[in-house]
């Protein structure tokens, strides 16, 4: 899987993705020999939720298209400094 990583200051993925709450607490009784596996909300260090989500793939690209909100990006940004 071709994955863009668009780094963001202030907004990273807490915990690879690990699932959260709706209070934003990591998940009850966090299953360490699943990693960041389950059902949760991923959390980005600026404190935004998201949906309750199957796992950390779907949180990583949840968190990939709020990185291009927050910036307002749509698609990956160009170089800078070539114009
Ligand atoms: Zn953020």
């Amino acid at each position: 899987m071709r994955t863009v990583h668009l780094r963001v200051e202030g907004h990273h993925l807490l915990d690879a993705g690990a699932p959260f709450t709706a209070k934003g607490a990591r998940a009850a009784r966090p299953r360490y020999w699943l990693g960041a596996g389950g059902a949760g909300r991923g959390k980005c260090s600026c404190g935004q939720l998201s949906e309750v989500l199957d796992g950390p793939d779907q949180r990583r690209e949840w968190h990939r298209t709020h990185k291009a909100d927050v910036t307002g990006q749509t698609t990956v940004p160009h170089e800078q400094g070539t114009s």
